[in-house]
């Protein structure tokens, strides 16, 4: 049997794609402080390079020149930065370059938990557990809008939904690492599923893989 030490040099990736609001980031972080991984929210990157690139810099710059300061700004939750992140998503220098941080994010000692777009198809297809975690439309853009609508108390339910139909058909249609689920991907459909069961489902694909 390995000691602790094989486990903590061990690589296990964790793979979660699927579109806006499905769930990916609740059970990402669960999960991965359950099973005590590495947790990365890749949107975040994205959003980042949005950011910037809104204020007026090149995408590309931004993107090679990321901080850590640059994922800690207050506004990278919001619609806008959402959709921000969506355009500058799709060109191919931006993704090519955020690879490889993630990538060794993803093969990491002790193993590493991601969400995304093309976590399972793109930055690390030899992840050991791939789940597609999706949910229907009506159900992200409620969860979507309530955790909004703290902070911006005018904002419609039916806005939100389509901001997530605008973005998910973008992140599909792009030619640079489309969304769509890897060919082992399992799909976890958190629709009629509270968190706790979410991330009980997605903790069993774990335990499989581990077998
Ligand atoms: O996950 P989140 O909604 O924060 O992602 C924001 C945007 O970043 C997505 O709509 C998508 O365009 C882009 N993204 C991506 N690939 C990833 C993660 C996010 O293209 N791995």
């Amino acid at each position: 049997m390995p000691g602790p030490e094989a486990a903590a040099s061990r690589t296990f990736t964790v793979a979660l794609d699927g579109p806006a609001a499905a769930g990916k980031g609740t059970i990402g972080r669960a999960l991965a402080a359950r099973l005590g991984l590495a947790y990365l929210d890749t949107g975040l990157l994205y959003r980042a390079v949005g950011a910037r690139t809104a204020a007026g810099e090149d995408p590309f710059a931004a993107a090679r020149t990321l901080s850590p300061e640059d994922l800690r700004r207050p506004d990278l939750r919001s619609a806008e930065a959402g959709q921000a992140a969506s355009a500058v998503a799709a060109l191919p220098e931006v993704r090519a370059a955020l690879l490889d941080f993630q990538r060794s994010f993803a093969r990491r000692p002790g193993g590493a938990v991601l969400d995304g777009r093309d976590i399972g198809t793109v930055v690390c297809p030899e992840a050991e557990v791939k789940l597609f975690v999706t949910a229907s439309d009506a159900v992200r853009a409620r969860r979507r809008w309530q955790e909004l609508r703290a902070a911006s108390p005018d904002l419609a339910e039916a806005e939100v939904l389509a901001d997530l139909r605008a973005r998910d058909a973008r992140d599909s249609a792009r030619a640079a690492a489309p969304l769509r689920p890897a060919e082992d991907a399992q799909v976890l459909d958190t629709s009629e599923l509270s968190i706790e069961e979410a991330v009980a489902r997605a903790a069993a694909a774990v335990a499989a893989a581990l077998r």
